[in-house]
């Protein structure tokens, strides 16, 4: 995402929210000061961002229900192949090959690797409108499983991805053993990140996301292996 992106996001995020002006600032890469900080949590290896000068890190919780701007301003629903199984059956498709035909678009894009590569990525992405086509792919649009009351229509069995946010998450070859690593992605449309002084605060988030991380990291490895997907680098 360019900084352009990101600070639009953030603009409209203010309209409803109280943003920290140094987390902003650092959201639009304008603080370099900057330490990675990892801390393993269970089977993940979480990159959380410290701030020198400021001497504090940067953590983050959920608001919903008071808010769902991810469902608001959903950019892409790539899926695992586990996803494809069970909303493919949540939408009462018999065959799974019929629903990725009516209900999803296959899509190949580029994304940043974590350290700063760039990576081709093939996903089979869930249409987010009915009418989705290539060109909205990476655009912002209200998810059509968004219900009125702010809440997913099809939880619990909404895509993997949805879970994730707003981490973003990779697999490493530690001698010979895959290990998961995550950090946040700042996309400036989530509200939920602050700055404390202590990890302890995030201490409930971090054991429930390792969890889940673990988990979407096992299936989407599957799913590439399974050739639903596919990641290449460059
Ligand atoms: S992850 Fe962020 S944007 Fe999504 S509902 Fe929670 S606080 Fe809002
Ligand atoms: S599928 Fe559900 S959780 Fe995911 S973006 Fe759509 S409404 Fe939100």
């Amino acid at each position: 995402m360019s900084q352009n992106e990101i600070e639009e996001s953030l603009n409209l995020l203010q309209k409803n929210w109280d943003i920290d002006p140094v987390l902003k600032r650092f959201m639009l890469g304008k603080i370099t000061d900057i330490s990675d900080y990892p801390i393993k949590v269970k089977d993940v290896i979480f990159h959380i961002p410290y701030l020198n000068l400021e001497k504090k890190y940067i953590l983050w919780k959920c608001f919903w229900p008071d808010c769902h701007n991810c469902c608001d301003r959903q950019g892409r629903l790539p899926l695992t192949s586990d996803d494809l199984i069970t909303i493919g059956k949540g939408l009462k498709y018999q065959k799974t090959s019929e629903f990725i035909k009516n209900e999803t678009l296959t899509v190949t894009y580029q994304e940043q690797g974590p350290s700063g590569q760039s990576t081709t990525m093939t996903t089979i992405n869930l249409k987010r409108k009915t009418d989705e086509t290539l060109e909205d792919d990476g655009t912002h649009i209200s998810c059509r499983f968004l219900d009125e009351k702010g809440g997913c229509s099809m939880h619990p069995d909404r895509p993997g991805v949805c879970y994730l946010y707003p981490f973003s998450t990779w697999l490493e070859n530690e001698r010979g053993l895959a290990r998961v690593h995550a950090t946040y992605q700042f996309t400036g449309d989530c509200p939920g990140f602050y700055l404390s002084e202590n990890l302890v605060d995030m201490k409930e988030e971090f054991q429930e996301y390792s969890k889940i991380i673990y988990q979407y990291n096992m299936s989407s490895n599957r799913t590439n292996r399974e050739n639903f997907g596919s990641v290449s680098f460059s």
